[in-house]
């Protein structure tokens, strides 16, 4: 069996482990007969699974007492909805930082809901950085005030979160998720779609501090409340119960890895395997902003369109697949999420040395 490095920004890779282990239950889960791709999520046997993910989140996060946990699906691009109609409840005022394309969607989003504000933008540099945040711009009484922590297509994250005082931050964290610990107090909301570093595609987490829930505006569709869902236990309806599962195993690797601190060392390791070799090389760079860069999703160009699609080539022949840059900025772009081994980006980087000696 040859398996490929895949740097996808997602869906991604999983880790090994966790598709073996996956594997071997697929036809009977733990001597119940069934897979759990057939099981009722009302069923005896389920129950374990769904709860025992809740809780291994909140374990491996570390998440207070006074904030849920919500599972549901739509991908994070439901939620942008589901924000405003959850949160936007007091003023009806709220600040956007844009970051990049999924920032900018959600603003877009908002918009239909309430008084929206861009506090910041780096549109004009291509978002090629995080834009400079002025506290004198922020609205007072806002209901809240949003960012996209980790910009998936440029390559960015916010190194540093923006001050708020008491106005709640919301943080879309799909692509930096487990990635390292975070600080949960500081947020008000923080939510992201599973398929990046959690779980297969069709989950999305939600983590709200529980105050701010039960003010949805009466017309808010009832799968988008997010209070429902935390009173059902994410079973208002039939949850993602596949990926809910594949998420629980995940979150047992990462426990058996060390948690969120080791992992951390292990992502920074793998960031800064590939970093300084842009740093060090005539051909390939990194575009970003250096304090920006993100530790999920390395970008890099060479001088010429020609170049590139050739390296994208003779890198998928080679066993590296999807580096190809997203469609709207170009280039590459390699996603090293958790399940991304270090080896991985180790033989990339000697790929890459000797694809720069040969053009
Ligand atoms: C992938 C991604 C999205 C979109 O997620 P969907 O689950 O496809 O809706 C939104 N925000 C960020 C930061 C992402 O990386």
């Amino acid at each position: 069996m040859a398996r490929v490095y895949n740097f996808s920004a997602g869906p991604s890779m999983l880790p090994e482990s966790v598709l073996n282990r996956a594997a071997e239950e697929m036809l009977d889960y733990n001597g119940t007969g069934q897979s759990v791709l057939e099981m009722s999520h009302r069923s005896k046997a389920y129950e374990p699974i769904i709860y025992g993910a809740l809780d291994l989140f909140r374990e491996v996060l570390n998440v207070p007492e006074n904030y849920k946990i919500i599972f549901c699906q739509g991908g994070a691009s439901t939620q942008f909805a589901a924000i405003p109609l959850n949160f936007l409840n007091g003023s009806g005022k709220a600040d956007y930082v844009l970051s990049g394309q999924f920032s900018t969607k959600a603003y877009k989003e908002a918009t239909k809901y309430g008084d929206i504000k861009v506090v910041a933008s780096s549109k004009e540099q291509n978002f090629s950085c995080i834009p400079a945040l002025d506290k004198a711009n922020f609205t007072p009484d806002a209901d809240y005030f949003y960012i996209c922590q980790n910009n998936t297509i440029y390559g960015t994250r916010f190194t540093e979160l923006p001050d708020t005082g008491n106005v709640p931050l919301i943080a879309d964290v799909s692509s930096c998720f487990l990635s390292e610990p975070m600080d949960v107090s500081k947020y008000g909301v923080i939510y992201g779609g599973a398929q990046k570093n959690v779980a297969p595609a069709g989950l999305t987490v939600v983590i709200v501090r529980e105050d701010l829930l039960g003010h949805a505006r009466d017309y808010t569709p009832v799968m988008l409340d997010y209070k429902t869902l935390a009173d059902n236990d994410s079973m208002y309806n039939t949850p993602p119960c596949y990926s809910i599962y594949m998420c629980k195993l995940v979150l047992e690797w990462i426990k058996n890895l060390g948690g969120l601190e080791a992992l951390k060392l292990r992502n920074e390791k793998k960031a800064a395997i590939l970093y300084n070799y842009l740093d060090g090389s005539e051909m390939f760079h990194n575009p970003v902003n250096p304090k920006d860069r993100s530790m999920m999703n390395v970008t890099f160009v060479t001088d010429s369109d020609e170049l590139n699609a050739k390296f994208v080539k003779e890198a998928a022949d080679a066993g590296f697949v999807n580096l190809k840059g997203h469609r709207s900025v170009g280039g590459m772009r390699a996603s090293i999420y958790n399940a991304m081994p270090v080896e991985g980006v180790e033989k990339l980087v000697d790929f890459m040395s000797e694809f720069e000696k040969n053009n």
